[in-house]
């Protein structure tokens, strides 16, 4: 694959993740708008399962139905999901404040707490590196993957990890695809225009189950995700609070079983 290519290929899917970014997903929500709490718009990035995908055109998932249990817990309304690419969550929040949450699988970090405030922890990942099930690149470590074309999803801590292949000189930077959406990439690695995937373990994962790609390794990272809020939002204790609560009162446990993350 030229760097042409690539550079052409993700002109391509600029294009198309910039159209969809406008969608907002209505169908999921109990927007109940005779009541008079105070509101929280929620944002989510789907395509990462089974954290939050669309399903039947129903934006569903582990982050969706969390995210709506906790905001309930805390007295406040969820209002209708806007659904971006990853990328465009942290301006959505902290600029143009679109949204008011961020529900997407996003891992705490000390450069994105530098933008926005992050509730506890609420899950905990790993990352994962995909291949084709039972094609020939079956790395077995990191060296391995020199000179095998990477793809990731843009803004991720997999794109940070990938960046770190070519620090070390592992892969060149015309190795890497950066693209919009993960399942994008996993659609290229199966057509065989790219050979591996760096992507969070459960998400790995969910791929493995439903998709014809295998997970070669995993890299521990130790990550932990936590909903964003704004930095001068104080609702961010009352959401704390009632993440406290779905947590010991088994709630919390019941949406990880129905989405199997447990
Ligand atoms: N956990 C990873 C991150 O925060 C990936 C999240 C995602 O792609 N939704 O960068």
């Amino acid at each position: 694959m030229s760097r042409r290519y690539d550079m052409d290929r993700r002109a391509y899917i600029k294009t198309i993740g910039a159209g969809g970014a406008v969608a907002a997903f209505a169908g999921c929500t109990t927007d109940d708008s005779s009541s008079s709490n105070e509101e929280i718009v929620p944002g989510t990035a789907s395509g990462f399962p089974p954290f939050e995908l669309t399903r039947d055109g129903e934006l569903v998932g582990f982050d969706i139905e969390l995210a709506e249990a906790v905001i309930d817990e805390a007295g406040y309304d969820h209002a209708e999901w806007t659904d971006i690419e990853f990328a465009s969550l942290i301006p959505s929040l902290s600029q143009s404040e679109d949204i008011d949450m961020i529900a997407a699988a996003m891992t705490i970090t000390d450069e994105r707490a530098e933008q926005i405030a992050f509730t506890d922890p609420y899950y905990e990942a790993n990352q994962a590196i995909l291949v084709r099930a039972g094609g020939s690149i079956q790395p077995e470590e990191q060296e391995d993957l020199s000179g095998v074309e990477i793809g990731v999803q843009s803004g991720t801590t997999g794109e940070n990890l990938a960046e770190g292949l070519i620090e070390d000189g592992i892969i060149s930077g015309n190795n890497l695809s950066v693209y919009d959406n993960y399942t994008l990439a996993v659609e290229d690695l199966t057509s065989e225009l790219i050979g591996a995937i760096v992507i969070d373990t459960p998400v790995a994962r969910d791929f493995e189950s439903n998709r014809d790609v295998a997970v070669a390794f995993t890299i521990p990272t130790g990550e932990q995700y936590g909903f964003g809020m704004r930095q001068d939002d104080d609702r961010i204790e009352d959401i704390n609070d009632a993440l406290a609560t779905v947590r010991e009162n088994g709630t919390y446990e019941e949406i990880a079983n129905e989405w199997d993350v447990l």
